[in-house]
């Protein structure tokens, strides 16, 4: 049977780059081969040099058409060198979990997003024009007053689950039309290439219900929640031992590091991390127990069992997973070698 491919791809949207995808019809049998497309429609190419290669990386089923068709991720590389793209942050991660593989790695990402109205760019749940009660009664909520795009969340996660992805769970967030879910535990590159796909199913989901989703960091300025994507990050030493858990903090603090680390944690941080609304400010660094104060927090569980993972509560929600996941693995990997 005829069944087709959806291609996904990041562009070069600035400051923020985005999710673009293209359908390629393809005939019983074959498979999603090398592809390409117009660099120079996307912030990647100049119209005179304007083709960039894709190449399938990771497939699922597509659960929005169902039957045999699928989706892809790709990476995007340039036709003359096939280097990848400035854009291509999947190939470093790709390198840094090979390198660091025998520490068997693991990450659950806290993607949280705001719904917006599309024309006014109103959050979803705010009266129009206007804001509702201050933040309090939002967080896990229940009951009309405090909810909005319940049937939104519902449905992504139903898509999610039936294209395979490792989604762990879902939250209403502290500010009315914000949400969160979880992608978990896996390993460097999985978590993000699931993150990318949840993400691209969420925009379609959002597209069906005349609702815009944005990963925007600070949606609403003054006195609401920004929006993270939180980084649970685990070795198997540190699946044994609080040694190598306090070592783990330790290395994300180090000279440099929390420099490094937030330049690749996605647009507007100082925005968000200003120390107020559970944020650490952006030119300080602090881990601690049950502290959502601090950059890094090691849940009070895992204090409790002596072993398990830790929380970066820095990245941004529009951050590339890519970039985050291989930053993570290197300096943390590093630190425990
Ligand atoms: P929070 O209390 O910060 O809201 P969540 O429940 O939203 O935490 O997210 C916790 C995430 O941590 C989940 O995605 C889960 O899969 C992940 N996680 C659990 N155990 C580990 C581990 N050992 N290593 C890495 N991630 C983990
Ligand atoms: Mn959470
Ligand atoms: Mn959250
Ligand atoms: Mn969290």
């Amino acid at each position: 049977m005829v069944y087709r491919a959806e291609y996904l791809w990041i562009d070069g949207s600035e400051p923020t780059a985005e999710i673009r995808s293209k359908t390629k019809v393809l005939a019983d049998g074959e498979t999603p081969g090398t592809w390409g497309y117009d660099g120079s429609s996307t912030n990647q190419a100049t119209g005179s040099s304007s083709d960039v290669v894709l190449e399938p990386k990771f497939t699922c089923p597509d659960p929005i058409r169902g039957g045999d068709n699928i989706l892809v991720m790709c990476e995007t590389f340039n036709p003359d060198d096939m280097t990848p793209l400035e854009s291509n942050n999947r190939s470093a991660a790709v390198a840094a979990q090979e390198k660091y593989s025998a520490m068997e790695p693991l990450f659950g990402m806290e993607q949280e997003y705001t719904m917006l109205d599309p024309v006014t760019e109103w959050p979803y749940g705010f009266p129009e024009g206007g804001y509702p009660r201050p933040q309090g009664p939002y967080y896990c909520g229940v009951g009309a007053v405090k909810i909005a795009g319940r049937e939104i969340v519902e449905e992504h996660t139903d898509l999610c689950i039936a294209a395979g992805l490792a989604i762990s769970g879902t939250n209403a967030e502290v500010m009315p039309g914000q949400w969160e879910f979880q992608i978990g535990p896996v390993d460097t590159v999985t978590v993000a290439d699931h993150i990318w796909i949840a993400r691209y199913l969420l925009f379609r989901v959002g597209e069906k219900h005349n609702v815009e989703i944005s990963l925007a960091a600070k949606p609403m300025k003054g006195d609401w929640n920004g929006a993270g994507m939180h980084t649970n990050f685990s070795t198997k030493q540190m699946r044994e031992s609080y040694g190598a858990i306090e070592t783990a903090a330790q290395s994300l603090g180090a000279e440099g590091k929390p420099e490094e680390h937030l330049a690749g944690y996605g647009q507007g941080i100082e925005e968000r991390l200003t120390g107020a609304h559970e944020t650490q400010r952006y030119d300080q660094f602090s881990y601690g127990v049950s502290d959502r104060g601090a950059s890094v927090r090691i849940p009070w569980q895992v204090a409790q069992d002596q072993k398990g993972y830790i929380e970066d509560r820095r990245p941004n929600a529009n951050a590339d997973p890519y970039v985050v996941a291989r930053l993570m693995t290197e300096t943390v990997c590093a630190a425990l070698t």
